[in-house]
């Protein structure tokens, strides 16, 4: 098990999902963020996940973009709705 480890331990410890969810949230300090972009260059197991991360991010995103703007227009047309027969009620209580 860890072959790294008997060459020496001149790397680092990484923890290459902790530190790529770290780094693509930006929440490393600025100091841990240097060491994991030279870090990257020579590890693929944290460059992966960094890859990974970064893509997941998008897909979140996007997916929380469509659910919101679908859900504008949900709110939208029930709030069009109501205001034809009658008072309408509080969009915002609808959530974000
Ligand atoms: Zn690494």
């Amino acid at each position: 098990m860890m072959r790294w480890m008997r060459r020496g331990f001149r790397r680092r410890p990484h923890d290459p999902e902790r530190n790529a969810a770290e780094y693509v949230t930006g929440e490393l300090s600025k100091r841990a963020t240097r060491w994991l972009e030279a870090h990257l260059l020579h590890c693929e197991d944290c460059w992966r996940e960094v890859l990974l991360g970064r893509l997941g991010r998008r897909i979140a995103a996007e997916a929380r973009e469509q659910a919101s703007a679908g859900l504008r227009d949900r709110v939208r047309g029930a709030v069009q709705f109501t205001s034809e027969g009658g008072p309408a009620g509080p969009a915002e209580s609808l959530g974000p």
